[in-house]
């Protein structure tokens, strides 16, 4: 009998997640039936709408994620034993899912896994990155929603994060003005001096605003927000008109106890200056992926996009990647390896 593991949500998140609000568990799994592929995998991807989902499922459900497995028994011939899948199994390290059964959960899953091929030169654990949800959403809700100029001024929040830092280098391959905001000093400096940001503010120990006004001196063009709240206003308030904002995330937000509105209202600004601000979730390109991934895949190859990865090691080190990922542990993608 074959025993996997799983990390639940034990308690409801009060602001700051902690390790007891997680639990492992333990499954036997069955004998594979017809039609049964047993998965083992490899990457978790750790992702801040974990914080924001997870509450609304009931306590004891698994964590939810991404993955990229590999398949180590298979009834199924699409999914032969070697090959690796995208799949959507949460904190668990082993899962049998059934292709064939109609949203019947087998292992917690109801998401089709399908099968990645590796691309030469590019990692795996890339899918969950660049090439997977937050890369795509970089490339999507910059491309789509800002549609920016050459020489215009692009200002990304969250810019040393796994969707800032792909947003600000297609900025620049789009020969825009970049400027990011991230919270360290060694962020701004891997910005400026590896992904040849422009420029970048250490929001956690800089002024904002007198820096904004100093780094993007003839006004902000498009914002790409990643992280809401008064941040967000302070750089919106800077904006030129008919500017365009891209709402990405808003993670300044996940933590907080109950609703808070920022100090600065910001109806008023979008009026005057006339901006475009549009929300988005980046399934809504869904039909798209495949496109986006070439583009990626083709900008990384030819040495135009850089990535780099925050890995922590071992299926335990779950709820520790997870919880460090929102305070701002990461450059670049958090992911965890098994
Ligand atoms: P990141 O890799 O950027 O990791 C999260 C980062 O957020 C931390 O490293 C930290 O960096 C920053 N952060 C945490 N708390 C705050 C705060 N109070 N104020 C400012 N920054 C903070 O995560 P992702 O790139 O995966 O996600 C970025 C945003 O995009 C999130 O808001 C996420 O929810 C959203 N998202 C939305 C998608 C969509 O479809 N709309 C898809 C994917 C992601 P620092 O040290 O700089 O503070």
């Amino acid at each position: 009998m074959v025993k996997a593991r799983k990390f639940v949500f034990a308690s409801i998140f009060d602001g700051e997640p902690k390790q007891s609000d997680f639990e492992l568990q333990f499954e036997e799994l069955p004998t594979l039936e017809d039609g049964d592929v047993l998965v083992e995998t490899i990457y978790w991807s750790v992702d801040p709408y974990m914080r924001v989902q997870m509450p609304k499922l009931p306590v004891n459900s698994t964590m939810i994620g991404e993955n990229i497995a590999r398949v180590i028994e298979s009834n199924d011939p699409k999914y032969p034993v070697g090959s690796y899948v995208w799949s959507f199994f949460g904190w668990r390290d082993l899962t049998i899912f059934n292709n064939n059964m109609d949203k019947k959960e087998k292992g917690g899953n109801h998401i089709p896994p399908y099968i990645v091929e590796p691309i030469a030169n590019i990692p795996l654990s890339q899918r969950l990155a660049s090439l997977g949800m937050t890369g795509l959403s970089a490339y999507f809700g910059l491309i789509e929603l800002c549609a920016p100029k050459a020489n215009e001024t692009i200002v990304i929040s969250g810019a040393a994060g796994a969707v800032g830092s792909i947003v600000g280098q297609i900025g620049k391959i789009l020969n825009c003005r970049v400027v990011g905001v991230a919270g360290s000093a060694e962020k701004c400096r891997w910005l400026k001096e590896e992904l040849n940001f422009d420029a970048a503010i250490d929001y956690k120990n800089e002024n904002i605003e007198e820096a904004l006004q100093r780094l993007a001196p003839n006004g902000i063009d498009v914002y790409f927000d990643n992280v809401g709240g008064e941040l967000s206003s302070i750089v919106m308030s800077q904006m030129n008109e008919f500017g365009r904002v891209a709402l990405c995330g808003a993670i300044s937000t996940y933590n907080l106890k109950s609703d808070r509105t920022t100090n600065i209202p910001i109806q008023p600004i979008i009026i005057a200056k006339q901006l475009k601000v549009e929300g988005f979730i980046v399934n809504r390109w869904f039909m798209r992926w495949e496109e986006g991934v070439a583009k990626l895949s083709q900008w990384i190859l030819a040495g135009q996009l850089k990535y780099r990865e925050t890995i922590s090691n071992g299926f335990d080190s779950l709820p520790t990647a997870f919880i460090g990922m929102l305070r701002g542990d990461n450059i670049g993608k958090a992911l965890v390896k098994k």
